[in-house]
């Protein structure tokens, strides 16, 4: 008999499903699709333990006028989708104001601590580690002022935070990755961070391990959820089913379902190509590569080298916009020699974006037996065992590990 639904088998509503099917819940969870198909399979698969600082909106005006302009191939946007984005983003940009965005670090900081220990659990329980790297990962610079700052930047946060990192001038980069082409001023080293070599596997291997502690997964649509007496009803491939709980896990898809709910939350989406290439004997890369001041990443996976786009502002059902992805694969193979195209179009997905960086994770303001986990933006890889627990710890009444007050529903309401 089921006592919880968790709808959306992302890597957030995966790790929600095994921490409360651990606690004891007879959980099923619902997609629909197969787990971990959606955002969590196409990410750059790094589990982000330096990401203290959530990725903020830029402030300088020579920032905001290059992005405006469109200069740059980091940050597209779709101009068709400006206005219903203008509100969010505005926020977005109020809340990267130097006062209140040193508070979200603070507050954001308390779950990424986690990140790499909460996966490191389900990693063993999973008999996962062949997916997994400690290598870390690159910030690559061509400018010495930008290599200098982000220096700088990163003793603050080993200071404050405890996050390591190793400052590499042109020579020892070379020496760490030998088959970059173009000489660098330096880069940084993130040391703590682990890679995953297939996201979307993590994730399986995460699913079978929820089907091992007693969970059911099911294909079903969110969208036929309703209530039912004091619980939840939705229809799954195997008819009706309810529950007296149930979870929203849906990641961009989250805006969509709490709207039908009555909710307004300001979510938008921050929308990411990738492509894969295949790997050529002089194109090996040991670690993931973010070429910072060209804004596009490129990570070792199983099949192959996988380059990943920055932000694109654009509905998330807006066709897909081959700019980015075209216009950093040709500064990309300058840096690495890319063998062909793995597949014939890009993988297109949609970072779950809040206006002030944070995920929501904790009750329905407005539902009883209602949870949401959504918004992990540029970190839902990163923060999905963390989420999970922390969930689980709240809706079954433990003492949660990190304080939820900052990623609560209730901020978004009544604005
Ligand atoms: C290019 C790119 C690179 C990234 N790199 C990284 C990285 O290196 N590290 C990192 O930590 N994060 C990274 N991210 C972010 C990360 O991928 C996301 O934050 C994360 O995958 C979100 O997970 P989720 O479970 O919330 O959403 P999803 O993985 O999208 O899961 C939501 C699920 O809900 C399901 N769903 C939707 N609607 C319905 C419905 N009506 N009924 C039933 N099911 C439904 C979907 O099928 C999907 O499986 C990156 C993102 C992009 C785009």
């Amino acid at each position: 008999m089921t006592d919880t639904i968790v709808l959306g088998a992302g890597i957030v509503g995966v790790c929600v499903a095994i921490h409360l099917q651990r606690r004891g819940r007879n959980v099923l969870l619902i997609d629909r699709r197969e787990p971990g198909r959606e955002t969590s399979y196409g990410n750059a698969g790094i589990i982000q333990r330096e990401a203290v600082r959530p990725r903020a909106f830029p402030r300088e005006f020579g920032e905001l006028f290059r992005i405006a302009t469109k200069r740059g191939l980091d940050t597209r946007y779709d101009l068709s989708a400006l206005p219903a984005l203008a509100s969010p983003l505005l926020r977005y940009w109020w809340n990267s104001a130097p006062v209140r965005y040193r508070r979200i670090v603070a507050q954001y900081e308390t779950l990424i601590a986690h990140s790499i220990t909460e996966h490191a659990d389900l990693i063993a329980a999973a008999g996962a580690e062949s997916l997994i790297e400690k290598k870390g990962f690159l910030l690559l610079f061509r400018s010495e002022d930008r290599r200098d700052a982000t220096f700088a930047d990163a003793e603050g946060d080993k200071r404050d935070f405890g996050v390591n990192s190793a400052q590499l001038d042109g020579a020892a980069l070379a020496q760490l990755e030998p088959a970059l082409r173009i000489p660098m001023v330096g880069a940084l080293h993130w040391t703590d961070p682990w890679t995953v070599r297939d996201p979307g596997a993590l994730v399986t291997a995460y699913a079978e391990l929820f089907k091992r502690l007693g969970g059911t997964i099911a294909i079903g649509d969110a969208g036929t959820l309703e209530g039912k007496g004091a619980g939840w009803q939705v229809t799954t491939s195997a008819g009706r089913e309810s529950a007296a709980e149930a979870v929203l896990a849906l990641g961009p898809w989250a805006a969509e379902a709490t709207r039908r709910l009555g909710y307004r939350f300001p979510l938008f989406a921050k929308r990411g190509y990738h492509r894969e290439y295949q790997l050529m004997p002089d194109g090996r890369l040991e670690r993931p590569a973010l070429d910072s001041e060209r804004g596009y990443l490129l990570a070792p996976m199983r099949r192959g080298i996988r380059l990943t786009t920055g932000a694109e502002f654009a509905r998330l059902d807006a066709p897909l916009n081959q700019t980015q992805i075209d216009g950093t694969e040709v500064i990309a193979r300058d840096l690495l020699h890319l063998g062909d195209r793995l597949d014939a179009a890009p993988w297109l997905g949609a970072r779950p974006a809040t206006p002030d960086m944070k995920p929501i994770i904790g009750r329905a303001p407005n539902h009883a037996n209602l949870w949401f986990a959504f918004g992990h933006a540029h970190q839902g890889l990163t923060l999905g065992p963390v989420t999970g627990r922390l969930l689980a710890e709240q809706m079954t009444g433990e003492t949660p590990f990190v304080d939820p007050r900052p990623f609560s529903a209730q901020r978004f309401m009544g604005r």
